[in-house]
């Protein structure tokens, strides 16, 4: 396959050949490198690497060029390349046009002239690493070939995209050369999907253990006793286990399905501190992903902690396929699930057609089509807003009368500018219906009484969420709905100090059991965001440093 494109241009021929030496200095390795004098230059260069359907990861642009601005050049170029990086070179006094592109291209970074090659260097590292980790390179990786409403097909996709595992999907329905394939791996094609491997292996139907496995993820520990182990990997596990692992701690972390928890799952957060253009989960989840694991941390994927025991000053996690590991201090950092709609048809069409959360996987299948979100809080308004970009329309479905009252300020403003995406208050689902997939979806409105059937693509539902706690049940204390008490929550509940064993007070984030600590959004009372699910699982570390102090 063809090296991916660097493509520089700028019209000052001595710049211009000083950044095209810097990047070949740097890049020659694993990228193509062309250089153009003029935007319409580049333009046509971009053009020719569009028809012959090469790679292109990044565009970097002179910002004052006579005939055409860097600002220019890059909004035609992503027309044709809408997953390459861009980034503007400009003087000092382009800075105020550079902040506007963020806003009006998505600029990915500016960087002022003249500037040390090491400084251009980091940023196009960066900025290389996530277009690596996301675009579809025509293909020679895995491929999933399935039908687009098997549940199964949905669940392998699912899991590799938030595992940040490329695959190509091939829908045998619509492609006879990928039903030919199946048909020669799995006579009948009855279990579905097939996954194709370089190696030339075929997975049929494979389990997320299986998966995890074939594609080199970690399933099992190396040691059999931590420091401390950590039970989830969203915000919160990630945040601990950096914080562990980087303080000398031994530390694992078991995760049942992808690390980034459900923040993994939102198409854009727009409020995690020091990203201005916001990031989507995904990158969230694999930049802390790969800084946990760089500095030391062990991350156990597509394992499930199953119980938790406790052993004098041990802990000891069973997880699933059987094996059992001890640590001095535990971390829960489960997360929720978000809770199910309770509607006619709803549970049937589970995966085919209707979705929980944002479903990044399968917003793009959806492309000119009517399409639902339920939910008037802050992760619809993102997963309406992605979708929009797709759906020819997407409708809003609120049971309460306006979505201000739970959705922050600036996503209900980014919909109301959205012209395709339309907004029903006091509105709730009332069934849903389809043979193969989701078809009709009937809708009442909790004012008039009134109801209404309405075509519908796809139904993406955000409504509320319930605490993954069983493994603790009967260890450490939880309040009614299943959400563990921590802290001086503990001491305020019902049972009061009788729940504490020690005459210390637990720590902030401490449980009823010395030594096991909650962080994120299986506490009572957290606050539900990527900050303070991250913020807390770093905290939680610094308690188990003065805990591992008094045993
Ligand atoms: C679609 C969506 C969009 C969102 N957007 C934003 C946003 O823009 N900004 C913001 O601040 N917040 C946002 N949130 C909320 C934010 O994602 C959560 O508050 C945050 O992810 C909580 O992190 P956590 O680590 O506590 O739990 P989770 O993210 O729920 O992670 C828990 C992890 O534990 C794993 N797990 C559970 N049980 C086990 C077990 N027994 N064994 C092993 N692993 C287990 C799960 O698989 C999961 O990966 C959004 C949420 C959703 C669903």
């Amino acid at each position: 396959m063809a090296k991916p494109v660097i493509l520089t241009v700028d019209d000052e021929p001595q710049v211009l050949n000083a950044v095209e030496r810097d990047l070949r200095k740097h890049y020659r390795g694993e990228y193509r490198i062309i250089k153009a004098g003029s935007g319409a230059e580049a333009l046509e260069a971009v053009k020719g690497l569009k028809r012959r359907n090469d790679p292109l990861a990044l565009f970097l642009a002179d910002q004052r060029m006579p005939s055409m601005t860097g600002t220019d050049f890059l909004a035609e170029a992503m027309l044709l390349y809408p997953e390459a990086r861009k980034v503007l070179l400009t003087a000092y006094t382009d800075t105020e046009a550079a902040i506007d592109s963020i806003n009006t291209i998505g600029l990915d970074h500016y960087l002022m002239k003249p500037y040390e090659p090491q400084n251009l260097y980091e940023v196009l590292d960066d900025l290389l690493e996530v277009w690596n980790a996301d675009v579809e390179l025509p293909y020679d990786g895995i491929r999933v070939a399935g039908t687009l409403w098997s549940p199964s097909s949905h669940s392998v996709k699912d899991f590799l995209a938030r595992n940040r595992i490329s695959y190509q999907w091939l829908d045998i329905e619509a492609d006879p050369i990928a039903r030919e394939l199946v048909d020669a791996a799995e006579p009948g094609g009855h279990r579905l999907p097939v996954v194709f491997f370089p190696d030339g292996e075929a997975l049929i139907e494979p389990d997320n253990r299986a998966l995890a496995e074939k594609v080199g993820l970690q399933t099992e520990a190396k040691k059999t006793s931590y420091d401390l182990i950590i039970i989830g990997g969203g915000p919160a596990g990630l945040g601990a286990a950096v914080y562990g692992a980087s303080e000398g701690l031994s530390t694992a972390m078991i995760e049942r399905h992808s690390t980034g928890g459900q923040a993994g799952t939102s198409s854009r957060i727009e409020n995690y501190l020091g990203f201005p253009k916001g990031l989507t989960g995904a990158d969230l989840a694999s930049r802390a992903d790969a800084q946990a694991r760089r500095l030391g941390a062990e991350i156990l994927t597509a394992v499930e902690a199953t119980k938790v025991e406790l052993d004098g000053n041990y802990r000891v996690v069973a997880c699933s396929g059987g094996d059992e590991l001890v640590c001095r201090a535990l971390l829960i950092a489960t997360g929720v699930t978000v809770t199910e709609l309770k509607v006619s048809g709803v549970a049937d069409l589970a995966g085919r057609g209707i979705y929980y959360g944002a479903s990044l996987t399968e917003a793009a299948y959806y492309k000119d089509q009517h399409v639902f979100v339920v939910g008037g809080a802050n992760s619809a308004g993102q997963g309406a807003m992605e979708f929009s970009r797709y759906a020819s329309k997407v409708t809003i479905l609120v049971r309460g009368s306006s979505m201000g009252i739970t959705m922050s300020q600036y996503l209900v403003d980014q919909i109301t500018d959205t012209e395709n995406i339309e907004v029903m208050t006091r509105t709730a689902v009332e069934e849903v219906s389809g043979e193969e997939k989701l078809e009709t979806i009937t809708i009442k409105n909790s004012d008039t009484g009134d109801t209404e059937t309405l075509p519908a693509a796809a139904l993406f539902i955000f409504i509320g969420a319930q605490p993954h706690t069983d493994l603790v049940d009967e260890v450490v204390e939880r309040n009614n709905a299943g959400f563990i008490l921590t802290g001086s929550d503990l001491l305020k509940s019902n049972g009061g100090r009788k729940m504490w064993p020690l005459k210390r007070d637990p720590f902030l984030l401490e449980t009823s059991v010395p030594g096991i600590f909650a962080a994120g959004d299986v506490r009572q009372g957290a606050v539900r965001r990527v900050a303070s699910a991250v913020g807390e699982g770093a905290i939680a570390v610094s308690f188990v440093h003065q805990y591992l102090k008094t045993v």
